[in-house]
């Protein structure tokens, strides 16, 4: 088969990439070991974020179990794999290895594409090394969303944003949960105050939190034994990993023991070769990957001579890939990452943190609010904790029910640079949470 690309894992990133390239006319193979649309239509994103509604919504099990098979299919991808077969790519099922530049080898057949690779393959959970873990029946997150019986207990280890989505998810139900966390607090990565928000929360919620506990072993009988605790399951959410000695990237010369695939910031890796997602180490969201996927499309297509089928023979529509055939590439930039832990109080965080502007030795002023008469109004707590260098936003934390949506203003601020007089001379509704933002942003201004 005469190919123009390989893609390599078919996630949120892999799939765009490898729909859009086919859709413009070009020859793409796509290769998938496992469902086609990766970890978070099945095992992430979409199923996690119906569990949480449910336990804060209809409290009802049943529907939540209901609710998460029809949006999987029951882990069945064959909707999206005819999207993309339908957009006229071809899908190669199996685990691909990189054998040669160029060259992808699934079990006995050889894939060669004329333009190159990109690398989509994700990540997977990462289990600790831990004596006696190995051989239980432990839960990473594919078993705890595809579990259909509500536990009675869970010791979910790891208070990360998986760790505490589902720990709140659980005890929504009413089972008894234990997070044990290494860490002196919950979402460690993120400002301490979001933190220490967080174990609030889940201390008024009745779940057990253990900060600063590292686990040297783990005993199963039956039950679960972890640092004193005991539980029926054990949910090991201690972070995500990717394996490039399984991919073959030596193949092309790249180093199989990184932790992560360096790409310059149009997303190439190597000559022919580009690598987007969770493979690349910058962040591990399903936004980023599908920016990453944006830029490669572009990238690809933007260098691309128009062929036939862009000349108008093709019956898949060239006019729509035209347009995104001329558009320009444009490079990855970092300042501005938004992240959303959807626990409820949500913590929605972009750009640096304090403790980050401040290592990159950055003139640092902070401003930390309630929020505000919102706040007082749903009587719910909460914070926004804004981190400013010079006269502009480099970072900001919002602790809200809404703080995955407020972060949007917070985003668009750090990404475009806002300088906080314009911020501080906009219109905030009142009485929306938004306007925590507001008093925060007068208090920069004051001081600063
Ligand atoms: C519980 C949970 C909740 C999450 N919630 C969110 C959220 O709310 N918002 C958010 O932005 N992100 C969330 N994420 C993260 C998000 O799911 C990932 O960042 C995203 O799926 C990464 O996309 P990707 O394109 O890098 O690849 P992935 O989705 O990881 O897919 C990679 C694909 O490549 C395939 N593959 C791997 N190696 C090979 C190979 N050698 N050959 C063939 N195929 C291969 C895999 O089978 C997989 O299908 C969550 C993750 C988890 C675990």
């Amino acid at each position: 088969m005469d190919l123009d690309v390989i893609v390599l894992g078919m996630g949120p990133g892999g799939e765009d990439v490898a729909g859009r390239l086919a859709e413009a006319g070009l020859r793409v193979a796509a290769v998938e070991a496992n469902l086609v649309g990766g970890e978070c239509p099945y095992w992430g994103c979409i199923p996690s974020k119906i569990m949480i509604h449910e336990a804060e919504t209809s409290r009802s099990w049943e529907t939540l179990v209901r609710r998460v098979r029809e949006a999987t299919d029951s882990w069945n991808d064959q909707v999206a794999a005819d999207r993309f077969t339908g957009k006229g790519g071809h899908l190669v099922r199996g685990h691909g290895r990189i054998t040669g530049p160029g060259e992808v080898t699934v079990g006995d057949r050889v894939l060669r594409a004329s333009r190159g690779i990109v690398i989509a393959t994700g990540s997977q959970p990462a289990v600790p090394p831990i004596d006696g873990l190995a051989g239980t029946p432990y839960w990473t997150n594919h078993e705890a969303i595809e579990n259909a019986e509500l536990p009675e207990s869970v010791i979910v280890l790891g208070g990360g944003a998986v760790g505490v989505e589902l720990a709140q998810v659980f005890r929504g139900f009413g089972a008894e949960v234990t997070v044990v966390e290494a860490a002196d607090r919950l979402i460690a990565l993120e400002e301490p105050e979001a933190g220490a928000a967080l174990e609030k929360t889940f201390a008024g919620r009745g779940i057990d939190v253990r900060t600063g506990a590292k686990v040297a072993r783990v005993d199963y009988d039956g039950r679960f034994h972890v640092n004193g605790a005991e539980a029926e399951r054990l949910l090991v959410a201690t972070g995500r990993r990717v394996d490039l000695e399984a991919l073959g990237v030596g193949a092309v010369g790249l180093d199989e023991s990184a932790r992560a695939i360096p790409v310059d910031a149009r997303m190439r890796a190597a000559e022919g070769v580009w690598a987007l997602g969770d493979v690349v180490g910058k962040g591990a969201f399903t936004h980023m990957s599908m920016y990453h996927a944006n830029i490669i499309v572009k990238e690809i297509l933007g260098a691309q001579e128009p062929g036939p089928r862009e000349r108008g023979t093709s019956q898949r529509g060239p006019e729509r890939a035209r347009p995104s055939a001329r558009e320009p590439v444009h490079e990855a930039e970092y300042h501005a990452v938004p992240r959303v832990t959807f626990t409820d109080p949500e913590v929605g965080a972009v750009g640096l943190t304090e403790a980050q502007a401040r290592e990159q030795g950055l003139d640092v002023r902070v401003a930390v609010g309630d929020l505000g008469t919102r706040g007082w109004i749903a009587q719910v707590e909460g914070l926004v904790k804004l981190v400013a260098a010079g006269d502009v936003l480099v970072g900001a934390t919002v602790v809200a029910p809404p703080g995955g949506e407020v972060l949007g203003m917070l985003t668009l601020a750090v990404h475009a640079r806002v300088p906080l007089t314009r911020l501080d001379e906009m219109i905030y509704a009142y009485p929306t949470f938004h306007r925590a933002v507001s008093a925060a942003v007068k208090e920069l201004t004051a001081a600063g």
